[in-house]
C-alpha cells in the first residue's frame, strides 16, 4: 500500500505551500531524532514526513505525485527529452531514499535477492496545436534510448557463454555490514560494488554492448493523444523508458503536452470563451451573425439591448471531456464599442436622439481653433 503523503503531513490534497510547510515545521519538531533520543519509530516517521514534504513542497514533483502517485517519483529522465532532474533535491541518498523511507529495501526487488535493475523513465514534450488538443491527433515521437542488445539478448554475455554467479556477494547482489550504533548491532545492506547488483558477473562480455545487454537507438513511437487533454497533461507510455541493464525491466516515457494558445478562443476548463466585440447599434437592435466555431460556422443570435459583460452560450461547442464524457460549451462574452469616428452627419443623428430621449449630452464640439484660443487663455 503506497503511503499518502497529504495523510502523513495531515494536510488537505488542496493545501497551500504554506500550509505544506508548518504542517510539516510542526511534526519534523516532534520526530526529529534528536528530541527522540534516537527512536527508531520515530526516526523512520521523520524519514516519511521528509520525503512527504519533500514531494509536496516542489510544485513539479507534487504534480507528479498527484497525477501517479508514489511510482510517479520513481525513475528520473535520463535522455528524452533532456527533462531536468526533478529529484536532485532530495538530499545525499536522492530517489533511492524514498523507497527506502518506504518500502526498507523493498523498493530494490526482494530483500536480499539480486537487484533486478529497472531502466530509466524518459521524457519528453510535444507541442500541439489547440484544436489537436480538442479533437485528439497521432503524433510520431523520436526516442533515443537503450534497447535491449539483440546479439546477446540482453544478458550482457558473449553468445555461447553465460554469466556466472558474482564471487564478492555470492549472488545475492547485496553486502551486509555489520556496524555498532547507540542502538546495538545494526546490519546494512548495499548493492554489490563487483556486480552492482546484478549477482553475475560477465566474464566475456558482449561485443555489440561491452556486457551492459543494451544498446542505444533512436526509435519512433506514435503516441495517440486523446481529445480534451489540455496544456501541462502527462501520458504515460508503459514500457517505452530505456531497457534495463542485464535484462532488467523498461522504463516508461512520459510525454507532456504543451498546447500552443489559439487566437480567438481561450479554454476555462472544458468550455472555450471568445470575446465578441459588437457595435452600439449591434448591441441595440440585436443581430444575426455568422460564427465561427471550432466545429464550423453557426448562427449566433444577439438579441436586442444586449449589454457588454452579457455571455452567450453555444451548447456543446466547447472541449470534449477527456474522460470521453460529454463536451463543454462555447461562450460569447459580450463587448459593445463605442463609436469613436463619428462623422457629422452621425454624430447630428444621434444629438437628435439624445434630443428626444430628453438625455442631456456634451455640447458640440468648438472646433479647433476655439480649442488652441482656450489654451492660451
Ligand atoms: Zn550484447
Ligand atoms: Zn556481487
Amino acid at each position: 500500500m503506497d503511503p499518502d503523503f497529504y495523510e502523513l503531513l495531515g494536510v488537505s490534497t488542496s493545501a497551500t505551500e504554506d500550509e505544506i510547510k508548518r504542517a510539516y515545521r510542526k511534526l519534523a519538531r516532534e520526530l526529529h531524532p534528536d528530541t527522540n533520543g534516537g527512536d527508531p519509530e520515530a526516526e523512520a516517521r521523520f524519514k516519511q514526513v521528509t520525503v512527504a514534504y519533500e514531494t509536496l513542497r516542489d510544485p513539479e514533483r507534487r504534480r507528479r505525485y498527484d497525477m501517479y502517485g508514489i511510482e510517479g517519483l520513481r525513475g528520473t529522465g535520463a535522455g528524452g527529452g533532456g527533462a531536468d532532474d526533478l529529484f536532485g533535491g532530495f538530499g545525499a541518498g536522492g530517489l533511492g531514499d524514498i523507497f527506502e523511507a518506504f518500502f526498507g529495501n523493498a523498493g530494490f526487488g526482494s530483500r536480499g535477492g539480486p537487484v533486478n535493475l529497472r531502466g530509466a523513465d524518459l521524457e519528453l514534450i510535444v507541442d500541439l496545436e489547440f484544436e489537436e488538443a480538442v479533437f485528439g491527433a497521432k503524433h510520431e515521437v523520436q526516442v533515443r534510448a537503450p534497447v535491449t542488445c539483440e546479439t546477446c539478448d540482453g544478458s550482457g554475455a558473449r553468445p555461447g557463454t553465460t554469466p556466472v554467479t558474482c564471487s564478492q556477494c555470492g549472488g545475492t547482489g547485496h553486502m551486509q555490514r555489520v556496524r555498532q550504533s547507540i542502538l546495538g548491532q545494526m546490519v546494512t545492506s548495499s548493492p554489490c560494488t563487483a556486480c552492482g547488483g546484478t549477482g553475475e558477473q560477465i566474464h566475456s562480455p558482449c561485443a555489440d554492448c561491452r556486457g551492459d545487454g543494451r544498446r542505444t537507438e533512436e526509435k519512433a513511437y506514435m503516441v495517440d493523444v486523446p481529445a480534451g487533454v489540455d496544456d501541462g497533461t502527462t501520458l504515460r507510455l508503459t514500457g517505452r523508458g530505456a531497457a534495463g541493464p542485464r535484462g532488467g525491466p523498461t522504463g516508461d516515457l512520459y510525454v507532456h503536452l504543451r498546447v500552443r494558445p489559439h487566437a480567438r478562443f481561450q479554454r476555462m476548463g472544458d468550455d472555450l470563451v471568445h470575446e465578441l466585440h459588437l457595435s452600439m447599434t449591434q448591441a441595440a437592435l440585436g443581430a444575426h451573425l455568422e460564427f465561427e466555431t471550432l466545429d464550423g460556422t453557426e448562427d449566433l443570435v444577439v438579441p436586442a439591448g444586449t449589454q457588454t459583460g452579457r455571455q452567450l452560450r453555444l451548447r456543446g461547442r466547447g472541449v470534449p471531456s477527456v474522460r470521453g464524457r460529454g463536451r463543454g460549451d462555447l461562450i460569447v462574452h459580450i463587448a459593445v464599442d463605442t463609436p469613436t469616428d463619428l462623422s457629422k452627419e452621425h454624430e447630428e443623428m444621434l444629438r437628435r436622439i439624445a434630443a428626444e430621449r430628453g438625455e442631456q449630452v456634451a455640447p458640440p464640439d468648438p472646433g479647433l481653433l476655439s480649442k488652441i484660443r482656450s489654451a492660451f487663455k
